[in-house]
């Protein structure tokens, strides 16, 4: 449930209600939202305790939230949560894209992918330094030596850079270098990891999982946001169906249908989600017009000789030209005479 705190309530009444919560065997989470506090209290006796707290000093009201999720929803939170990662913000009404190469290649490779990336206009930097492939014997990855590299990219152009981590080695390894850890499909079911993801406090981009169900994917999060850590952006990334000319089925119902779930930023990927660098530009314009808080792209300076995706990696120039295209795409959605954002979102 929700514990709803009144607009005047005092710090001291915040904590009482916080410490009879716990002593009832709630978990708790304050919620900042824009105009009041919430307290998030998980526990399994709600529907017993809701009356009396009703009655505690500086409380408003109490909302059961009836989905498994609760953290992550909507009830818990009714504005969108904004996540501010070195000045770059996530969610609400910011558009933001993140670019660049699959797999960390050399210093060449992601440094000149970096210049090009910021020369487009798009604020984040990509950049695999643990690969999750499909077979032992392809490219793995230049793990550590990619996460120097990726910072000495950041030092350079001041992208804020996100990289996936596979398992609680990589994590750790990860925290001093980047500033978005990345949970790739393949380990949105790994619990263990979203624990550990939890408890780092970095900003998470919780992809969703091939096979995974929306309510599955908005559970990963709450493993997350159990932890503590709100920072948490969601990505649609496709889903595996019987379709076999795209790489997966990019669902973009779940885009709309999660910004209306939840209060976390969701995010767009049309490359892994199709597999074909003519099908990222449509499926980009589509996602922002779907309500997407923005996207990640797969951009190598030289697809031809990438090691890993480049059959759906743009080239630098493919994503300026993008780029400029998703900037009169937002012209057009910020246009008050064509349907607003919130209407798009909200049904
Ligand atoms: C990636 O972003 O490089 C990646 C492996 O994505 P996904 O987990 O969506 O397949
Ligand atoms: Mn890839």
């Amino acid at each position: 449930m929700v514990v709803v705190m009144k607009n005047n309530s005092t710090p001291e009444q915040i904590k009482s209600v916080t410490k009879k919560l716990e002593k009832l065997g709630f978990k708790t989470h304050i919620i900042h939202g824009t105009k009041r506090i919430v307290i998030g209290a998980i526990g399994t006796r709600e529907d017993l305790e809701t009356m009396n707290l009703e009655r505690l000093p500086g409380v408003e009201r109490i909302v059961p939230i009836m989905k498994p999720f609760k953290l992550v929803s909507r009830e818990a939170q009714e504005t969108d949560s904004i996540i501010n990662i070195k000045g770059v913000n996530f969610g609400g009404n910011n558009i933001t894209v993140i670019a660049g190469p699959c797999a960390i290649e050399s210093r060449e490779q992601l440094l000149t992918a970096a210049h090009m990336v910021k020369k487009a206009g798009a604020q984040v930097l990509r950049g695999g330094a643990f690969k999750p492939r499909t077979s032992p014997y392809a490219f793995q990855g230049l793990e550590e030596e990619g996460l120097k590299l990726l910072r000495e990219a950041s030092q350079l152009t001041g992208l804020v850079t996100v990289t996936e981590v596979i398992d609680e080695r990589s994590l750790n390894m990860s925290m001093d270098y980047v500033d978005i850890l990345q949970i790739g499909a393949r380990n949105m079911h790994n619990f263990q990891l979203l624990k550990v993801a939890g408890q780092s406090g970095k900003p998470i981009l919780l992809k969703r999982g091939l096979s995974a169900t929306i309510e599955e994917w908005l559970m990963s999060a709450e493993y997350i946001m159990a932890e503590g850590n709100n920072k948490v952006i969601l990505c649609e990334r496709g889903i595996r169906t019987f379709e076999t000319y795209t790489r997966n089925t990019l669902d973009l119902s779940a885009v709309s249908l999660v910004r209306q779930l939840s209060h976390l930023p969701v995010i767009v990927d049309p490359s892994h989600s199709t597999g074909n660098t003519k099908l990222v530009p449509p499926m980009s314009l589509a996602a922002l017009a779907a309500g997407a808080n923005g996207l990640i792209i797969e951009m190598h300076p030289d697809p031809s000789t990438a090691l890993c995706d480049g059959h759906q990696s743009l080239t630098p120039d493919e994503l300026n030209l993008l780029m400029k295209r998703v900037t009169r795409m937002l012209e057009v959605l910020s246009d008050d005479s064509a349907v607003e954002m919130e209407d798009v979102v909200n049904g």
